[in-house]
C-alpha cells in the first residue's frame, strides 16, 4: 500500500539489469489522478515501480535496519560506513580492482598511490567547499511522513 493508500496492482517477477528480482506496479489511472504524483514518480507517464529483495534478503534488510536502533550498532556502523564508502571511491574513481602491475611490491606502490590519489581528491574537495552528499531516500518516505 502507498503513502495515498492505494495497493499495488499487480507484483511481476522479473529483473532489472542489477539483477534485482522483483517489481510491484500501481495501476497506471491511480496514479495519473494521484495528487502527489510529482513527488512520488519521476517519469511523467508511468505509474510507480518499487523493487524489492527476494524475501530471505529483504527479510535480513530489516533485521539489520532494526539492530542499528542501539546506540552502540550505530557508532560501528558510521565508521563501516566510511570504509566502505572510501574503497567505492576507490573502486569507481581510481580503477582500484585493476591491478596494472605483476608482483607484491609494484601492486602494494600501486595501492599506496591509489590511497594517496583518494585523499588528494578529498582535500581538494574540502577546501573547494564541497559537502558529502546525503543518503539518497526513497520517493516514498517523505510522503509517508507527511
Ligand atoms: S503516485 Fe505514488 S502516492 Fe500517488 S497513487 Fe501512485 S504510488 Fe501512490
Amino acid at each position: 500500500m502507498c503513502p495515498q493508500g492505494q495497493e499495488s496492482e499487480r507484483w511481476q517477477a522479473t529483473k532489472r539489469k542489477t539483477g534485482q528480482p522483483m517489481i510491484t506496479t500501481f495501476a497506471e489511472k491511480t496514479c495519473q489522478q494521484c495528487p502527489v504524483r510529482r513527488e512520488c514518480v519521476k517519469v511523467e507517464t508511468r505509474p510507480k515501480l518499487l523493487t524489492f529483495q527476494p524475501q530471505a534478503q529483504q527479510d535480513a534488510l530489516h533485521a539489520a535496519r532494526d539492530a542499528l536502533v542501539d546506540p552502540d550498532a550505530q557508532r560501528r556502523y558510521q565508521r563501516r560506513a566510511g570504509i566502505e564508502g572510501t574503497l567505492s571511491h576507490g573502486v569507481r574513481a581510481f580503477g582500484l580492482r585493476h591491478c596494472r602491475y605483476r608482483g607484491v611490491q609494484k601492486t602494494s606502490l600501486q595501492h599506496v598511490l591509489t590511497a594517496l590519489a583518494i585523499n588528494v581528491v578529498r582535500l581538494c574537495a574540502w577546501l573547494d567547499g564541497d559537502q558529502p552528499v546525503r543518503t539518497r531516500r526513497s520517493r516514498f518516505a517523505p510522503l509517508r511522513a507527511a
